[in-house]
């Protein structure tokens, strides 16, 4: 990824595989060293918001559930999950002097024009303030008339609120290949892609992973609305949170979705 641009206003989105054993319980390493390079990034002077999914799966591990759950279960769940999730950033990012805030979202917020105004003003307030806000759709009330239903799509959306020049989605895999890593052994990763094309959709497919509810689709989705609104975007592999430093320095990681023109 060549180009000279220094990013100042980044969206992370993390998911729930990242953020979480397959058990549902929280991995804390992980989430240990996601912090401290995300505490790093923000002193190096970068704006930050982070997208976090995991209500729902920490919320089901907490509680000692079954998934599936029903819709009243999994909402509970989600009030479950939320706390804690929010419990554990707000302890971590103090250690690194940094503070969180909670930002809760459904559709009507976005869509509704007033409303639309107000998070426009709210978050640009609370980036002024020097705060690392942590968004999630409010799974508690959410139901389907009014849910972004996954958080890719969500924090593409909320890169366009913020006016974000770069969105980071953190997932459990490497990126965008040439045919279904999982199926072919010889599947060759993308490094760039600069235009949404029926091809980058056809090799989208509809791989996805057990705990969130996003796979690649809403990825490439997510890409689109970046792209659209001349935010780069780059999906790389949470598993190892030092991948956030390659980033920021344009290394070739991940897939790059960046708007030529
Ligand atoms: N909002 C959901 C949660 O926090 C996750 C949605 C997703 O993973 O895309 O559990």
């Amino acid at each position: 990824m060549e180009n000279s641009k220094h990013y100042s206003r980044v969206v992370v989105k993390i998911g729930s595989s990242t953020l979480t054993h397959s058990t549902g319980h929280i991995n804390i390493r992980r989430v240990e060293e996601l912090v401290k390079v995300l505490s790093d990034v923000k002193n190096s002077g970068c704006e930050l918001i982070v997208v976090s999914s995991g209500a729902v799966a920490v919320g089901v591990g907490k509680l000692g559930l079954k998934r599936p759950c029903d819709m009243p279960t999994k909402q509970a769940a989600a009030s479950v999950g939320q706390c804690e999730l929010m419990y554990l950033y707000d302890k971590l990012f103090a250690q690194y002097n940094h503070t969180v805030s909670q930002v809760l979202l459904t559709r009507d917020e976005v869509e509704i024009p007033k409303r639309n105004e107000h998070i426009v003003n709210t978050m640009r307030r609370l980036l002024e303030l020097g705060v690392i806000p942590i968004v999630n759709e409010n799974d508690t009330v959410s139901v389907e008339e009014i849910e972004f239903g996954d958080n890719d799509t969500l924090s593409a959306i909320v890169s366009s609120i913020v006016g974000a020049d770069l969105l980071i989605l953190m997932s459990d895999i490497d990126g965008l290949y040439d045919k279904d890593p999982h199926k072919y052994p010889d599947a060759k990763r993308i490094y760039e892609v600069n235009a949404i094309t029926d091809e980058i959709r056809a090799l989208a497919g509809s791989a996805g992973s057990s705990l969130g509810t996003g796979g690649m689709i809403t990825k490439i989705a997510a890409a689109q609305i970046a792209m659209q609104n001349h935010t780069d975007m780059v999906i790389i592999n949470g598993e190892r949170p030092q991948n956030l430093y390659d980033v920021m320095e344009k290394k070739a990681i991940g897939t790059w979705f960046v708007r030529k023109g």
